[in-house]
């Protein structure tokens, strides 16, 4: 145990009272706690004012000048203390209201002093109240030009632990265990960054000499934290790829050469390409593959997904795609459909609507083998379906699935499937390779080429005539056209209400022209917004109106145009993936929002993105800044996202470099057992191994 684990309660000038509220209001408990409560802002402190050059009554300021008379006035609660205070160019008035006892004993008439505080003008005087005051002596010299400033709350000041108070405690413990602060980082990566050692960092950090000294010690501690991080994360995934053993995909077959050179109509973009490489790769070394595929909406994943199934079914093993609704599941089936006959491949659909005696000889043919791709919903992880030789699970669309329900499918195996999963949900690089740092992650950045971009436009409420013209355009054309409405989760009797006034509406300016409209919203039963869909889909209706219900990655090519009412009450996530549904055809199409013209700053940041880029990448990065990375990925592994410093946004160009570094060193040297990684692996076990137990893989 380090000197640093030492309970606060038992530094100099802590003691129990002190220390209950350390623990109650900041958290501190050790020693070390309090070494890494930074401080978080500083006060430039290197200038100093004259009494006559006080012009400013907004910042703080200070002042050097000799204390004239020290004494109390009023009497109760309306006594204070005033100490008149001077210089060669004037008096103040230093006025106190608390501790009025203790200051009348400590601040001595006559003595030199420098204050500190936000001046205040009554009249033609100035004053300070409670300013901060330091008894200089001849030789003394501003000891912290560059001046800490911690947080602290109303109750640790009634125990004179303000901001000061804080900083004196600090000052004690850097003294106390100077000698308990070796490097956790090898000299290697100290001189390739050019850092302070740590020692120094914490010196520099609390008690700056130059900013120069505190932004290095800044950057140092944020990179410690995400350097370390990124070596737990990539210790996990090593541990995770080498503990499932698994099948071996070797031969690149038949059924993957003919669907390539003959049934598919494009040739893959270069990020595809990538993806499918990676993912051979890791069906050869004998281990799971467990890989998140991120890719925008419409970048191409599904034939990544078809390729793979390929491969798997070459080698001899079934596979099984996972979708998480009915339609989605039909949609996969219908486009496998398409070239599978003549592939030669049994491929089947298994969802909730499977009949009994279809379902029967499914199951059947899953355990003999003779089917050899199945797609579908949750009905494929029911406990009566088991396969005879399933080598690869595909699930569209993560977060619909969780980890505990996908194992389902290889219960009782001792060989694990490979994994795919495959979300149209993008995070930035930065924070993906962070959060889903212990997974294999590929990205498909790159859309197929001759795609139109989405015109977006952003309409107000005033000008819904001008948006319903432009659909009664569309729809002459025999475009088809969805206008969504918000879900407030709050009043669902509001939300319908809304819905349905629009949805009347429509109907009043749109039947009449001959245009039939499909309505969709979470009080129709499952079967009733399946009927719904498929109508829309089979354009037998043109318009779709619709809260949020309409499923994630349904594909309706002919619909080129989505209408978004209230689209201030939208996340950018959500108003991305909307945007989504069109844009699928080499029609040109178009997104419109409508909004009110009351809007916030942050609705119209959001709206302004979407106007701007058809990105998703971007889109999310902007999420991020607007909401933090914290409500954009969900609770997921957020104890991982309490940095103290560091921000997995901000800092992006120092994540991707200690995420190098750590590949790096590892590479070299897996179990940091190399005497020049000692400092990293002891501080490693100590510290950061309890970062581990976030074994949970996506
Ligand atoms: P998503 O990633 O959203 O699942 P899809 O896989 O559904 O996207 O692909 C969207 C559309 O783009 C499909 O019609 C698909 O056939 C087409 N597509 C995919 N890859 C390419 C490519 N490399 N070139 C041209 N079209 C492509
Ligand atoms: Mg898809």
């Amino acid at each position: 145990m380090s000197v640093l684990d030492t309970k606060i309660e038992f530094l100099k000038g802590v003691g129990p009272k002190r220390s209950l509220l350390l623990n109650q209001e900041l958290s501190i408990f050790s020693f070390l706690d309090l070494l890494t409560f930074f401080p978080f802002r500083y006060i430039d402190r290197t200038s100093m004012l004259k009494i006559n050059q006080i012009n400013n009554f907004d910042i703080d300021i200070q002042v050097v000048g000799l204390v004239k008379s020290v004494h109390t006035i009023g009497v109760g609660r309306k006594k204070r203390l005033v100490v008149k205070f001077f210089d060669e160019t004037g008096q103040i008035d230093l006025i106190f209201f608390k501790g009025i006892s203790w200051l009348l004993k400590s601040i001595i008439k006559d003595n030199k002093y420098l204050i500190f505080g936000k001046p205040s003008k009554y009249g033609n005087s100035i004053s300070f109240v409670h300013p901060e005051m330091d008894l200089l002596n001849n030789n003394h010299k501003i000891f912290h030009p560059i001046y800490p400033v911690y947080h602290s709350t109303e109750k640790l000041k009634s125990v004179g632990l303000n901001s000061k108070g804080i900083s004196q405690l600090v000052t004690t413990l850097l003294q106390k265990c100077k000698h308990e602060l070796q490097d956790n980082l090898s000299d290697f990566i100290l001189k390739k960054h050019h850092f302070l050692n740590r020692k120094m960092s914490f010196e520099e950090i609390h008690f700056p000499s130059s900013y120069k000294k505190l932004k290095n010690a800044i950057r140092r501690f944020k990179y410690e934290e995400l350097f370390f991080l990124q070596i737990a994360l990539l210790k996990q995934k090593k541990i995770r790829q080498q503990k499932n053993k698994s099948f071996v995909f070797r031969t690149v077959g038949e059924k993957f050469n003919d669907f390539y050179f003959n049934y598919l109509d494009f040739e893959l973009t270069n990020a595809q390409k990538r993806v499918v490489t990676e993912i051979r790769k890791d069906v050869l070394t004998g281990f799971q593959m467990n890989r998140l595929l991120q890719g925008d909406v419409g970048s191409g994943k599904t034939v990544v997904a078809i390729l793979s199934m390929l491969l798997a079914n070459d080698n001899g093993f079934q596979s099984c795609l996972m979708a998480p609704t009915e339609i989605l599941a039909n949609q996969h089936f219908n486009s496998i459909k398409q070239f599978s006959d003549k592939l030669n491949l049994n491929v089947v659909l298994l969802t909730g609507k499977t009949s009994v005696s279809e379902k029967k000889i499914i199951l059947s043919e899953l355990r003999n083998q003779s089917i050899d791709i199945i797609v579908g919903t949750h009905a494929l992880i029911q406990d009566s379906v088991t396969f005879s030789q399933l080598g690869l699970v595909i699930i569209d669309e993560q977060h619909k699935f969780g980890v505990a329900q996908r194992a389902k499918l290889w219960k009782n195996k001792d060989i694990m499937p490979h994994v795919l999963v495959m979300t149209a949900t993008p995070i930035p690089r930065t924070l993906a390779m962070t959060a889903y740092g212990d997974l294999d992650l590929s990205i498909i950045d790159e859309m197929p080429p001759n795609r139109k971009k989405i015109i977006t436009t952003h309409k107000y409420d005033k000008d819904i005539n001008k948006v319903y013209n432009f659909i009664y355009q569309q729809l002459t054309q025999s475009r088809q056209v969805y206008v969504v409405y918000p879900l407030i989760e709050e009043s669902q009797v509001l939300d319908y209400k809304n819905l349905l006034d629009g949805y009347n509406n429509m109907r009043m300016i749109f039947e009449k022209k001959g245009f039939q409209i499909s309505m969709l919203h979470g009080r129709l039963s499952k079967d009733q917004k399946e009927i719904e869909m498929t109508k829309f889909l089979q354009n037998k209706t043109q318009l779709m109106v619709s809260t949020t219900v309409i499923e994630v990655g349904v594909n309706v090519p002919n619909a080129t145009t989505m209408v978004v009412q209230n689209a201030e009450k939208f996340g950018l996530s959500q108003l991305h993936q909307l945007r989504g549904r069109v844009g699928r055809s080499s029609y040109q199409s178009h997104c419109i929002l409508v909004t009110s013209n009351k809007l916030t700053q942050d609705s119209r940041q959001r709206l302004k993105a979407m106007v701007d880029t058809n990105d998703g990448f971007k889109i999310s990065e902007i999420d991020l800044r607007l909401r933090g990375p914290g409500d954009v990925l969900g609770t997921r592994q957020s104890g991982l996202l309490n940095l103290k410093l560091a921000s997995l946004v901000k800092d992006s160009e120092l994540v991707e470099i200690a995420r190098k570094d750590a590949v790096l060193i590892l590479a070299n040297d897996a179990a940091l057992s190399h005497i020049y990684n000692r400092r990293i692996f002891n501080f490693f076990i100590n510290q950061y191994q309890k970062l581990l137990k976030w074994s949970t893989v996506s």
